[in-house]
């Protein structure tokens, strides 16, 4: 491993604010679940004419998907975090090599390198 620990460090930091910003955007949005980590998109019920509820509907489908894709993201950071601790981070899920560092800066959460993108 040719990582230092003070570039680990600092890779620890991204994604622990990441994961802080993310975890908030989540609350925002919706209410956590039985699941730690996991989410469910709150439904706003703002009125019962039918363009309230058209609205309503609509914001639920946003939230949804944009619930699904903060969960993903914080799922990667979760285990981005995990990695760092028993120590193999920065190795390509796919092809065991090292991850060029400044991939990894610029995207923490990072489980393939370029090639394997
Ligand atoms: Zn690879």
């Amino acid at each position: 491993m040719t990582l230092s620990k003070d570039f680990l460090e600092k890779i620890k930091n991204k994604l622990t604010e990441e994961q802080t910003r993310i975890q908030g955007e989540l609350e925002r949005i919706g209410k956590p679940s039985e699941v730690p980590g996991e989410y469910e998109t709150r439904f706003n019920d703002i009125g019962t004419d039918e363009d309230e509820n058209a609205s309503e509907v609509e914001e639920y489908t946003d939230n949804l998907a944009l619930e699904k894709n903060l969960e993903g993201q914080l799922k990667d950071i979760n285990e981005a975090l995990v990695r760092i601790e028993d120590g193999t981070y920065g190795f390509c899920e796919n092809c065991q090599q090292e991850i060029d560092p400044e991939r990894l800066l610029a995207y923490p959460s990072a489980k393939t390198c370029i090639k394997c993108k």
